[in-house]
């Protein structure tokens, strides 16, 4: 780093961490890329889901949508279970943190792209999931709900509703779903009323997820993400770093 660098990369860092301090209301909206550093791989960086060869020329989005979970169920779950479920994986230091800021009583939204349930393993209680969450299924004829364990076992190909024998899915939001409007509406109003926005470990191209950060009308927002992101040039503060290493920055009791 260039000494001119090294000085506003400090002069960054300081306000960023004078915001996180003086902010009332905090969102933080992220995806894929907050989880990697708990071993879940997220969809567009190198080592990524769509950079793996799976021996199909259908592409991840076909198979992770709608239609292909209603045509083809037994795939569908057949890729679904490989490459979306991890359910060893850990809370890492960036769900850690947040959730101790949460729980210090600063006021911190987590808007998050995730699926893997994390920041509420991790703590969180203030969470909104924009695309759902593997941990919850619905028998899609009678609706009754069933955890991970029951969609996840193997040797169950296509899971049937124990009750009516309708196909189960997932409460994930698959490619040509909706998005839950309850969940729309907390996350718009969330980041529209807020004073900081940090967006970190997505690449903001999935939509309309990605365009709720347009709402944002508060004092600072940061991106933090491994690569850049469109749109970042609008934002006060850009870390092209691990979300990690940035939160570590973060002490707790400061920050309240
Ligand atoms: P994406 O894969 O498109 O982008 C992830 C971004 O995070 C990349 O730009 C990458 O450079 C960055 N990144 C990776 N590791 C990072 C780190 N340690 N710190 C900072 N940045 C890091 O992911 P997306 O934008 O969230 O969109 C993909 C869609 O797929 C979303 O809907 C997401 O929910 C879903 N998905 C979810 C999971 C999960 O639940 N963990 C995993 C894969 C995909």
């Amino acid at each position: 780093m260039e000494d001119f660098e090294k000085l506003q990369f400090e002069k960054d860092k300081k306000y960023f961490l004078e915001m996180i301090r003086a902010s009332k209301k905090i969102v933080f909206f992220g995806g894929a890329g907050i989880s990697t550093e708990s071993g879940i791989p997220d969809f567009r960086s190198s080592s990524g889901i769509y950079s793996k060869d799976f021996g199909s020329q259908i592409s991840p989005e076909e198979m992770l949508s709608r239609s292909y979970f209603d045509s083809h169920t037994r795939d569908f779950y057949r890729f679904y279970r490989k490459v979306m479920l991890y359910p060893d994986a850990e809370p890492n230091r960036v769900h850690k943190k947040l959730a101790e800021l949460e729980a210090a009583g600063k006021d911190i939204t987590v808007v998050t792209q995730n699926i893997d349930g994390l920041h509420q393993k991790a703590g969180s209680k203030n969470v909104l999931e924009l695309h759902g969450t593997v941990l919850k299924n619905h028998c899609t004829n009678c609706g009754h709900a069933y955890d991970l364990n029951f969609v996840s076992n193997p040797n169950n190909p296509i899971p049937h509703c124990s009750l009516c024998d309708g196909i189960v899915k997932p409460d994930v939001v698959l490619y040509e779903e909706p998005l839950d409007s309850d969940v729309v509406s907390a996350a718009v109003e969330a980041i529209s009323t807020c004073d900081m926005l940090i967006i970190a470990g997505t690449s903001l191209v999935v939509y309309p997820a990605a365009s709720y950060v347009r709402y944002f009308r508060g004092k600072c927002s940061a991106v933090i993400n491994l690569t850049s992101t469109p749109n970042e040039s609008r934002c006060d503060l850009v870390f092209h770093q691990k979300a990690g290493d940035v939160f570590d920055w973060i002490d707790v009791e400061s920050s309240v």
